[in-house]
Parts: C-alpha cells; sequence; structure tokens
C-alpha cells in the first residue's frame, strides 16, 4: 500500500470523504480500508492509501471496458457518446489535419479496443495506442491500431512525436497524472493537440449517490483531478487550454441505478428494464439541472503547446 500526497499539488494536507468504501461487493479484500481523501489546497481527491498501478490493475473487471456490467453499462455507453466533445474534436482534427503535410499521426493513452481511433484510420492517418489490458490491446491491433509499450516513458524516449494525443478518461485511472502530462508534453509534436476528458469529483450525481455513484468506479479511479488542479497542471507543463467544456455524462446515472439494482436483484429482463427506464428519468432531470447549476459530472479539454516552433526543412 502507498501512502500518498496530493497527486497534483503535492500537499500533504487532507480531508476525509469517504473511508472504507467499495461499489461491487467482494472487489476489495475485507482487510483493506482504502479512503477517499480531498486536498485541502487544491481538492483534488483522491485514493489513500492508493493500491500500486498493478494492484489497482487486479480490480479491472475482465471485460472491463465494453461489455462489463451487461446491457444496463453498453446502455450507458451509447448514450454518453451523444454530443460527445470527442467526436467533435475528431471531426475538426481530421478535417484540418488531411489538408496539410503527409500522413498524420494520433496516439491514445489506453485505447482499450481502438474504437475512438476508427475515424482516424478510416481518414488514412496512422494510429497508436497504449492499453495496458492485453486481451483489450489485441483487439485493437486487429482493428489497424499499433499498439506501443504500455509504459509512457519508454514511448517518450523513442523520439516519435505525435499531431494528436487523446486522453479520454485516462488520468483517473492513474497515481500520477502529473508525470503522465509531463511525458505527453515529450510526445506530442510542435504544432500538436491533446484531448483530455475527466469525471469531476464535485458534481451532482456524486453528491446524491455518494461512493455509490457510477462515475467513481472505486477503487479503479485512483484519482480525481479538481477542474482547478488539470488547468493548473496543463499550464505548469506549458500548454495552453484552447477548449473546455463541462459536460454532465448522461450515462452515469444509468450506470449508478443499474448496478444497484442487478446487485440487488437476480434482475433478470424485466429488472433490467425497470432499471434503464428510471435511471432514464432521473438522468434526465440530473442533467438538466447539473448544467444549470455548473455542475457537470466531467469536464473535457483541448491544449496545444503555443511557442514551440515546427522544426524547418
Ligand atoms: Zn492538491
Amino acid at each position: 500500500m502507498i501512502e500518498r500526497v496530493c497527486p497534483s499539488c503535492q500537499s500533504a494536507s487532507t480531508k476525509l470523504v469517504y473511508s472504507g468504501i467499495q461499489l461491487r461487493p467482494g472487489s476489495i479484500p475485507d482487510s483493506t480500508a482504502l479512503n477517499l481523501v480531498r486536498c485541502a489546497t487544491c481538492d483534488t481527491v483522491f485514493v489513500n492509501p492508493a493500491l500500486t498501478q498493478d494492484e489497482a490493475l487486479s480490480f479491472y473487471p475482465k471485460d472491463y471496458y465494453l461489455g462489463s456490467g451487461g446491457g444496463v453499462a453498453r446502455a450507458a455507453r451509447l448514450v454518453n457518446r451523444l454530443h460527445s466533445p470527442l467526436e467533435s474534436f475528431t471531426r475538426e482534427a481530421i478535417s484540418s489535419g488531411s489538408a496539410g503535410r503527409g500522413p498524420r499521426r494520433v496516439l491514445e493513452i489506453g485505447c482499450a479496443q481502438g474504437q475512438n481511433l476508427t475515424p482516424f484510420l478510416q481518414a488514412g492517418w496512422a494510429a497508436y495506442g497504449i492499453e495496458p489490458q492485453p486481451h483489450l490491446a489485441i483487439e485493437a491491433s486487429t482493428n489497424g491500431v499499433e499498439i506501443l509499450s504500455s509504459f509512457l516513458e519508454d514511448n517518450d524516449q523513442s523520439g516519435h512525436r505525435y499531431d494528436i494525443i487523446i486522453l479520454h478518461h485516462v488520468l483517473e485511472h492513474t497515481l500520477d497524472p502529473r508525470t503522465c502530462l509531463g511525458a505527453i508534453r515529450r510526445l506530442i509534436s510542435p504544432d500538436g493537440k491533446i484531448f483530455i476528458e475527466i469525471p469531476l469529483f464535485d458534481s451532482l450525481p456524486v453528491r446524491i449517490f455518494g461512493p455509490k455513484d457510477g462515475n467513481l468506479e472505486f477503487p479503479i479511479h485512483l484519482t480525481f483531478l479538481s477542474v482547478r488542479a488539470l488547468k493548473q497542471l496543463l499550464s505548469q507543463e506549458g500548454f495552453t487550454i484552447t477548449d473546455s467544456r463541462l459536460r454532465n455524462l448522461p450515462g452515469t446515472a444509468y450506470r449508478t441505478i443499474g448496478y444497484r439494482l442487478t446487485n440487488a436483484s437476480e434482475s433478470g429482463i424485466i429488472g433490467r428494464s425497470l432499471a434503464v427506464v428510471l435511471s432514464a428519468a432521473v438522468q434526465t432531470v440530473l442533467s438538466g439541472v447539473g448544467l444549470v447549476l455548473r455542475k457537470g459530472n466531467a469536464i473535457a479539454i483541448t491544449a496545444s503547446l503555443p511557442g514551440v516552433q515546427p522544426p524547418t526543412g
């Protein structure tokens, strides 16, 4: 077990948020007491003490990302894709990239099966991915993605540069987002852009559902940067934020209520349908109220490195 200071600002001053929580029954050995704490300086919320990255990986359901949680989770993921900032970012990147020089390169950290990279591949880009889960990496590579070493540091020494780097719901899985962003800075090409989306702890659904909120994915999510902390880390690495959008991931309540209902009963088709209908109703209300109160449960940020001139010749 690792005792952590704030992974964003390094402050050791924290307040306990929840203690001994677990989202999926049986997912943590009973003897393990993990807490969620909040940094008193920058409002980043993180699991403390932390599991090592390897221990954290061992808690991922075998079918984590697509498929885990059954039909409710699949419905949630489809709904989350509606009006996704990543999709508009991708369209824009492809249309501005195809006018330029030679083949362009995109890298996604945590690419799962590579579905976010498909539009780039279809537009003739070279697509690269980092994916620590072997079964997902194999699928991504079948889909045309070139899989790199799982260790950012190895890639960061390779001398290769990428025009676009995507971190879509990735930083919350890391113990050290600061080091991760430092590596990204060394991997991005001088005129490149990065896209980051992370879930936010300070959201209406977490306030309502507490540690059971589907966004928390305890203990898989290790670090919830606050908006302020993410912006500060990016600026410390020299990035300029070019776009920032608060989102209300519509699928979160589907997952929250879906997990509860499927855990509470043996469910069956009626239970599951009820879960979808109920959570759709709750989410419609939450999304509206959340956005009005500026309490989104995720933020999408686009950033670039200004002032670095592309090499000539
Ligand atoms: Zn902090």
